[in-house]
Order: structure tokens, then sequence, then C-alpha cells
């Protein structure tokens, strides 16, 4: 058999370990549009790859149906899957990481690995379309090449972080072969707010319980750091809330909310104020930061509020996210209705779909990353001779 996969990212190189491993007989090529491939892998978890994660709940996806896949193919099984191939994992108060610690090891072990197995590699090759045959598929790549494959894997990522290679150029192709498309939307991405006066808090870090509220209702809550930038929010929390802000089409109708102190109560609070305030000097900084004091009551002042009570109730409006530049996953993709449980599409025979090219995406926490690894082995597992 010869297999094509179309993306040299996590969910196309982690197939081609899985299936190397075992069909080892069978033909096996990446089609990298890259120089090089599994740059995207680098730059994970800051370079130390959140790989795993322990408990990919169904509810930490944009899909709740990615569950029925997490369920096959969840933790343990991909954890074994990993050791069984000599990646060895740890786990970290942040979550589950190569034992290297190191996005680029885990990387080059798994070239290293791919070329002892004789995968072949094509990159700086970008596929440009493929045309399909009772016999396999006819790959058309630039150069003026083209490749016989009996089996195509598409796993051309989303369109987030596009320097890292993955721009979307690939879902018009996937249209025009009849595939459905769901709208591509940046998610894990900073926050742009409407207010204005940030800057002088671009840098700050806070703990806070975050939460998006609409019509009055809290419909997501999250405690974590906040950093702020000169016109958003941006850490974890931020990334997570911006998601859920995509998954629920909320951009335009719905407040991020920030409580500094969710463990204490305003009067609490107050009375902290009300010592400080005693002694003479400024109270509020005693509290936070001197730059976010500052912005507190300056707001305070303007929208005529209380600043003790603003700090357990920071009101921002979000504009918009950063872009698909400044974005870690893209919401929407195939979606999987197009697709079986293994993978393969319900398109077309001979043609397999992973990673997050799927209308699939997950919170911070190596959920996608898992995503990637769990239909890449999915679909290893489902293809025999
Ligand atoms: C900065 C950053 C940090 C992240 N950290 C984590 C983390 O710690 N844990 C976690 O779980 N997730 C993390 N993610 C998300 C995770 O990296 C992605 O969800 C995952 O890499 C998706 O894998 P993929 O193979 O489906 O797509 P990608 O990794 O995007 O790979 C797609 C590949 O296909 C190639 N390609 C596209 N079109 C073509 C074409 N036409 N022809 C040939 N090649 C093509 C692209 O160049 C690319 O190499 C992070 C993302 C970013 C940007």
């Amino acid at each position: 058999m010869k297999i094509g996969i179309v993306g040299g990212g996590a969910a196309g190189l982690f197939f081609a370990l899985f299936l190397s491993s075992l069909q080892p007989d069978w033909h096996i090529e990446v089609y990298e549009k890259e120089e090089r491939a599994g740059r995207k892998i680098l730059a994970t978890g800051n370079g130390h790859c959140n790989i795993l994660n322990e408990n990919p709940a169904p509810e930490c996806y944009s899909d709740p149906l990615a569950g029925k896949y997490l369920a096959i193919c969840g933790y343990e099984t991909l954890h074994r899957a990993l050791e069984e191939e000599g990646i060895y994992l740890q786990k970290r108060k942040e979550g589950i990481y190569p034992l290297t610690y190191s996005a680029a090891s885990l990387l080059a072990y798994l070239l290293d690995i791919l070329s002892s197995r004789k995968v072949v590699f094509f990159t700086g090759f970008k596929v440009i379309d493929y045309v399909k045959s009772a016999n396999g598929a006819d790959v058309l790549l630039n150069h003026n090449t083209k490749r016989h494959v009996d089996f195509l894997v598409v796993s051309t990522g989303g369109k987030s972080s596009p320097k890292l290679g993955s721009d979307g150029s690939f879902f018009s192709v996937l249209s025009k072969h009849g595939y459905h498309i769901e709208n591509l939307v940046p998610a894990l991405s900073p926050i742009k707010v409407k207010e204005v006066g940030l800057g002088i808090l671009k840098g700050i870090r806070h703990q806070s319980l975050v939460s998006v509220v609409s019509k009055g209702r809290s419909l997501y809550e999250e405690r974590g750091e906040i950093l702020f930038k000169e016109d958003g929010l941006s850490g974890i929390v931020a990334f997570n809330a911006s998601s859920f802000l995509s998954w629920k089409r909320l951009w335009n109708s719905s407040a991020v909310v920030l409580d500094f102190f969710p463990d204490r109560t305003e009067g609490e609070i107050k009375k902290m104020e009300m010592r400080a305030r005693s002694y003479g000097g400024r109270p509020l900084e005693t509290i936070v930061e001197k730059n976010l004091a500052a912005y507190i009551l300056k707001r305070s002042e303007r929208e005529k509020k209380d600043p003790v009570a603003m700090l357990k109730n920071l009101v921002f409006h979000p504009s918009s996210s950063y872009g698909f530049n400044d974005s870690q996953v893209t919401h929407g993709g195939v979606v999987l209705d197009d697709v079986d449980l293994a993978c393969h599409s319900r398109i077309e025979d001979g043609v397999g779909i992973i990673g997050e090219a799927l209308d699939v995406d997950g919170k911070c926490g190596g959920y996608n990353l898992t995503w990637a690894l769990a239909t890449a082995y999915l679909l290893a597992k489902s293809l025999k001779s």
C-alpha cells in the first residue's frame, strides 16, 4: 500500500509514526509545503510541548462529538502508544509533557524514527489538488510533480499561526471535492476590547476569575492569570474565553468580566481599603499594583462607580480577536459529519481527514494535540491492505 499524507504537522507526523509501526512494509509519503516538517510542534507549550491532556472531556472541545472519538482513543491509549514508540512522558502541574520537556527534542526524535522507517518527505512541496480514481488518488503538487497513492490522508491543519505553515488554503480544495467546511474563526487568541486607556496596564498580570456574561447571565467562568495588553486581554484564561466567544458566536453580544479577588467579598476588600485610607496615601495601591490602581480609579470616576466594587466586577466588551496570526487554533473546518469515527471520509473512498483540519478545537492544556494524535491513531489503526 502507498499512503500519501498532505501536511507534515502534528497530526500528519504522528499518523506516519503510528502507521509505520503497524504496517512496516507500506510506503508512506509526507507532502509538506514548508521547508521543514513539524514547525508548529516546536512552538507548542512555549517550546516544551504540552502534548496530551489527562482528561480530554467533551465539554473542553468546540464540538462535544469529539468525545466519541476520544472515548475510543483517549489519554491511556495515546500514552501507551507513545511510550511504545519510545516517546516517554512526564506529568507536571501544567499538564503532560515529553520527558525531555523539549518540543525540539520530540520533533528531532520523531523525524529520526520516520526516516529510519523509510518514510519519504517531500518538504517544500505544496499539494494543489488531487484527482480521485477507483484505485486511489493522483496527488498534484507544485514543482510540476504528481504522485499516485492508494490512500490519501489530509492533515493540513487550520488557518492559525500561518507563519508556522497552516494557512487554510487547502480548505478550498476540500470544498471543491464536496466537503462541508464550517466557517473558520480564530480561537485561543487574546481578546481585543472596546474600552480605551489600557496602555498603562500593558504587561501587568493578575489572578482573576474571568466570566463571559451575556444578557446578565454568566455563561463561562475560569480562574487564572490575566495578562493585560495595550488594547486587550491575554493569558491562558483569556485564550480560553476567546474560544468560548467563538464557539458560541458571542463576540458582539457579551462582556468579559474580571473579578480580581474571587475569594474575598467586596466588604472585606472595602475594609482593607478603609484601613489603608486611615494611614493616608493611596489606599487602592495597597491592594493592587499601582498602574492597575490608577486605571481603576480613572475608570471609576468616569463611570461613577465605586473603585472597590470595580475590583470585583471590571467589565470589558470584546471588539474582536487578534486574528489568525495570533491565534493558536482555528474554530471551523471539515464538519465531523463528513468523516466516520475512524476519520475515513464519507464523501470519497480512500481519503482520511485528521487533526485540526476537522471542525474540532479545544481549550488550552494539551487538548488540541490530544485531538491531533487521537485522530491520527484512529485512522492508522483502521487501515488494512
Ligand atoms: C504557539 C502555539 C502553541 C500551541 N501549544 C499547544 C500545546 O502546548 N498543546 C496543544 O495541545 N496544542 C497546542 N497548540 C495547538 C496545536 O499545535 C495544533 O492544534 C496542532 O499542531 C494541529 O496539528 P495539525 O497537524 O492538525 O495541524 P498543523 O500543526 O497546523 O499542521 C498542518 C501542516 O500542514 C501543512 N500544509 C498545509 N497546507 C498544505 C498543503 N496544501 N500542502 C502541503 N502541506 C500543507 C502546514 O504547513 C503544516 O505543517 C499550539 C498552537 C500554537 C500556534
